[in-house]
């Protein structure tokens, strides 16, 4: 039985790709930060390390969040593809499968010359093959940002078990998609991919846009590239699972995939770009909004991920400091729980996601404050959360919450 003795509400502030490792001189991005409002926040709460997924397993964004909102990814998961179409407000129904697209640039030979299309997309060019038809499979794109599209392929028999049409590096021949698993869907999905990419050079190589994109010296979008397909399943919302209404800030398409997955309101923010330049002021602001009408409110930073993988020290600490600065300090005297946290770590060392597990910090009523006074990787270490498990967080907040589960009686 859950619990309906709701009497607080909760933040929960996610910083992309926060955790890191030690560089030469010893400290990691955030240890060299100015953090005195996460530092307050620490001194006030709770402080541990988390394992987003598992020890030694190096999460993905998409399942890492899945975790934190207390969704085993083992078992939700739909893959990316979902996200992306629900990021980009389109509508899906069960059995749907969705992709992450992007537009490309291939020669005569089907050789990728640039798989971003000099980083430029078109409303125009996906508009081109937006509602095409194959057999009996319905094809919806949308543009998102940059060279990045969203698809959603609607039909009977269809599966998220093929491969991708990408083949990560320029020069090489565009890949076919092959059935990731012997079955007539994985089949008929593998064959309408292929059909849909043989088309989209057809139609788009001779666009008009894409005469106008050579004739500035522009790269033409002229083929439509398919990876992360996800196959669509609703599931029983936050509200239902946990009795939370729940909210969502947060820039990047992805995230907002996920939150809208989970029936979550995804609170439109003007200035969130998901980018080192997104406007923190700003979300803050929504935050404290929100808060006002929902018990749970998430709110998501990516930048701090991007400088992890572009190998940027100076620039992750940079965007730490500004979070610190113009985010946490409007948030952290909220009347609620607040976390902060990440979901995974990306150590500008190695430039890519990593296992080691991130820092995360609870504060208010009636929380075990403890030792710690530092907001970092290895301060949190002795903290009274000690060291958890990504699935365990929001079970945690849901009994300070009053929203818990009683196991026995
Ligand atoms: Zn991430």
């Amino acid at each position: 039985m859950r619990s309906k003795t709701k009497s607080a509400s909760a933040i929960l502030i996610v910083c992309d790709g926060l955790g890191d490792r030690p560089t030469a001189d010893g400290k990691t991005p955030l240890q060299a930060a100015e953090t005195p409002n996460m530092d307050a926040v620490s001194e006030a709460g709770i402080n541990g390390l988390m394992d987003v997924i598992s020890p030694g397993i190096v999460p993905g964004s998409d399942t890492a969040h899945l975790a934190l909102f207390g969704y085993d990814p083992y078992e939700y998961y739909p893959g990316r593809g979902v996200f992306e179409a629900l990021g980009a407000d389109m509508e899906l129904r069960e059995g749907d499968v969705a992709f992450r697209a992007n537009f490309a640039t291939v020669d005569d030979s089907m050789r990728i010359i640039d798989r971003r299309a000099g980083r430029k997309g078109s409303k125009e060019l996906a508009d081109a093959l937006d509602g095409l038809e194959i057999d009996d499979v319905q094809i919806s794109l949308r543009n998102t940002t940059e060279h990045r599209c969203a698809l959603v392929m609607r039909g009977d028999n269809l599966s998220k078990l093929v491969s991708d049409v990408d083949t990560h590096v320029e020069g090489g021949v565009v890949s076919e998609c092959r059935p990731l698993k012997e079955g007539s869907a994985e089949r008929k999905t593998a064959r309408i991919v292929n059909e849909l990419v043989r088309r989209s050079y057809e139609i788009l190589n001779k666009h008009p846009v894409n005469e106008e994109r050579r004739q500035k010296g522009e790269l033409p979008a002229n083929i439509l590239l398919l990876r992360g397909a996800g196959s669509y399943k609703k599931v029983t919302s936050m509200h239902d699972r946990f009795g939370l209404s729940a909210a969502c800030v947060a820039g990047a398409s992805l995230y907002k995939g996920v939150a809208k997955y989970l029936g979550m309101t995804v609170i439109p923010v003007e200035g969130a770009t998901g980018k080192s330049d997104t406007n923190l002021g700003n979300k803050a602001e929504a935050a404290l909004n929100a808060l006002r009408s929902h018990d749970f409110v998430f709110v998501h930073v990516k930048a701090t991920d991007s400088m992890g993988h572009d190998g940027n020290f100076e620039g992750k600490k940079e965007m730490i400091t500004r979070i610190d600065r113009e985010l946490v300090a409007e948030l952290k005297d909220a009347d609620a729980y607040v976390v902060i946290t990440a979901d995974h770590s990306t150590p500008v060392s190695i430039k890519r996601h990593s296992s080691d597990p991130v820092p995360v910090v609870m504060k208010g009523e009636g929380v075990r404050s403890d030792e710690v006074k530092h907001f970092d990787e290895i301060s949190v270490a002795s903290g009274g959360l000690c060291r958890l498990k990504g699935l365990d967080l929001l079970p945690i907040l849901t009994d300070f919450i009053g929203c818990y589960m009683m196991y026995g009686t």
